[in-house]
């Protein structure tokens, strides 16, 4: 299995076995002939809200891969939302194929059709190997979809707000270790300098940390390292790297047991998804090893709250003040975790799915 798409959440042959184990509520199959399209939307939740997220275009390995990822992403999205105290449901969508091969005005607006015809119960977006330019030729079919840009009445790219919140989870979890939330002088390595990394970097580079970047796109790596003035290390050299935070902002299910056991920090926090490739055996290592792991739905929720403020009527300032208050929020994780002996992952979920469930019972009548 693909990186992108390890994990031990599904291995159930029977469709309806692998929606039941953690309760997803649809699953739609898009296929298109004509322009190639071949889409999952899945929606896991929609007690909250309509179902929002991303869509994320891969070539995964086969159709298996893209079902597991999609169920994994679109249950994270409702936790994130509801972490973030958004009225949103959890949901993703994937196209399954090369995005330099495939994208056409057409393909998208054929995706648009499909997100159409589910009425608003699920709501799309940009997410990794999608641009605002794909969202827009959405638009052209649907009303449900945000992310777009600000010419349009949208919030634009959500990565720089994403980045925000992860630097606030980050300067919280450095306050829950050493004391103070200053990174001045801390050694970070940071995964993946794409949309959302490279903004990272930059605010880490302007507090004063040291930070270290690898990616596999070489072309990126030259131009982050020269513009923020960085060192590049390579690809599986970073997580044995002698620093003191290890934020990964590539692709999920990174955190497995060989690599937790090669990381030399005391802070895990970034803004992938789905970091950890166990929730249950992956939490307990790295609390075993006494690293302060930042949950990764909460510290990357900066991005959702970008685009939940175009539905609501965009306003950069409020997203942005809400997108601070993940500090808060990461600080009141530890302090839970402390409290119930339980890992930070847990300790957020346990959040999560509390108001989720407790907002179903609002919902019981009319
Ligand atoms: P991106 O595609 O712009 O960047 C990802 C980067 O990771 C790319 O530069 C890619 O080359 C690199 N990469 C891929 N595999 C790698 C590997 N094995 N080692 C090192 N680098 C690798 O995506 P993004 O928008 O920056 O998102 C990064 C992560 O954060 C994703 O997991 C995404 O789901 C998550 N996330 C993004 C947002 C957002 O607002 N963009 C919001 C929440 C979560």
């Amino acid at each position: 299995m693909s990186q992108a798409t390890e994990n031990t959440m599904v291995t159930d042959p029977n469709i309806f076995g692998q929606l039941t184990k953690f309760d997803h509520e649809e699953m739609v199959f898009c296929n298109d002939n004509a322009t190639g399209l071949r889409a999952i939307i899945c929606i896991h939740n929609t007690v909250l809200g309509p179902g929002l997220g991303g869509t994320r275009f891969y070539n995964y390995a086969n159709d298996q891969d893209a079902i597991t990822d999609v169920l994994r992403l679109s249950r994270g999205m409702s936790f994130k939302s509801s972490i973030a105290g958004l009225n949103l449901g959890g949901a993703k969508a994937v196209i399954i194929g090369d995005p330099n091969q495939l994208k056409s005005e057409a393909f998208f607006r054929k995706f648009g059709r499909f997100i159409e015809n589910l009425n608003g119960k699920y709501i799309t977006a940009e997410d990794v190997g999608t641009t605002i330019k794909d969202m827009e030729y959405i638009k052209m079919e649907t009303d449900h979809v945000v992310g777009l840009s600000e010419n349009r009445g949208g919030g634009g790219d959500p990565s720089p707000v994403t980045a925000y919140g992860v630097y606030m989870g980050m300067k919280a979890s450095a306050k829950e270790t050493w004391g103070s939330e200053s990174l001045s002088g801390k050694r970070i390595a940071v995964q993946g300098i794409g949309k959302v990394g490279e903004h990272l970097v930059a605010h880490l580079v302007k507090e004063g940390a040291k930070v270290y970047i690898t990616d596999v796109n070489q072309e990126s790596l030259a131009r982050v390292s020269k513009t923020h003035n960085v060192e590049v290390v390579a690809k599986d050299a970073i997580y044995g790297l002698e620093v003191d935070i290890f934020a990964p902002c590539a692709m999920g299910a990174i955190l497995n047991t060989e690599n937790i056991n090669q990381l030399k920090g005391s802070i895990i926090c970034g803004a992938a998804n789905n970091q950890l490739a166990d929730e249950v055996i992956h939490g307990n290592l790295i609390t075993s090893k006494k690293i302060n792991y930042a949950p990764d739905f909460l510290v990357n929720s900066g991005g959702i709250i970008n685009v939940y403020s175009e539905l609501i009527g965009y306003n950069r300032e409020i997203a942005y003040a809400q997108t601070e208050n993940i500090y808060n929020q990461t600080l009141e994780i530890y302090k839970k975790a402390r409290e119930d002996k339980s890992t930070t992952h847990q300790a957020a979920l346990n959040i999560a799915e509390k108001r989720i469930h407790d907002y179903a019972k609002v919902k019981s009548t009319y």
